[in-house]
């Protein structure tokens, strides 16, 4: 599947606020919002009013941008989340949080969803004892995540547990990091995730 394989700061700098794309980089003082916290470009730091429609699109952008989606699957998350009870921006957000990629990210087993994107493809990752390299599986209470390991975890891994220690991880999930594993406790709500993107907008540019 495709991805975006560009510079990652642009994107934040072009939402105006830390999207933390990057993991650790992303609090400490390297980080270009912290630096120029305007948009990239020759004009960047010409001040531009956006029409309705421009807010909606960059609300859309920041979205996509966050959990590492493009455009046409992020289009499928918007019908499925249209075809479901309950409302329609929470219920995308949810789809969007149920992503394997994301909850290896939540469980503190990758520093962003970019590395937890590779850890998946990897094959690094396993779900019900199964290995899955897929980062878009949407995960089903009671899935069970893992760290692939053969009695001690890669390096790397202890490396991650070790810089998300003090991550919080959300209700919906339980995390074990002594056995290196997760589960789904119960389905998403609203409330329970972290995100301050304004999901009202996305749909109103979708239901045009
Ligand atoms: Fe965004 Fe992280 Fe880059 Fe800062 S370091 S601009 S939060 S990706």
């Amino acid at each position: 599947m495709a991805k975006y394989i560009g510079a990652k700061c642009r994107f934040c700098r072009r939402a105006g606020k830390k999207l933390f794309l990057k993991g650790s980089r992303c609090s400490c003082a390297a980080c270009a919002i912290d630096r120029r916290n305007y948009p990239p470009g020759q004009h960047g730091k010409n001040k531009v009013k956006l029409s309705e429609y421009g807010l909606q699109q960059k609300e859309k952008q920041i979205a996509k941008r966050v959990y590492g989606v493009l455009e046409r699957q992020f289009r499928i998350y918007y019908r499925e989340a249209d075809g479901m009870e309950g409302i329609t921006g929470d219920n995308l957000l949810i789809l969007l949080e149920k992503r394997l990629d994301n909850v290896v990210y939540r469980l503190g087993f990758a520093r962003s969803r970019s590395e937890a994107r590779q850890l998946v493809r990897h094959n690094h990752i396993l779900v019900n004892g199964r290995k899955v390299n897929i980062p878009s599986y949407l995960v089903k209470v009671g899935d069970i995540i893992e760290i692939k390991h053969d009695g001690e975890p890669l390096e790397l891994f202890k490396m991650i547990l070790e810089e998300t220690g003090d991550r919080i991880v959300p209700e919906w999930l339980n995390c074990n990091k002594d056995n290196y594993k997760g589960s789904i406790v119960s389905e998403p709500k609203r409330e329970q995730i972290d995100s301050d993107v304004n999901m009202t907008l996305i749909v109103e540019l979708y239901s045009k």
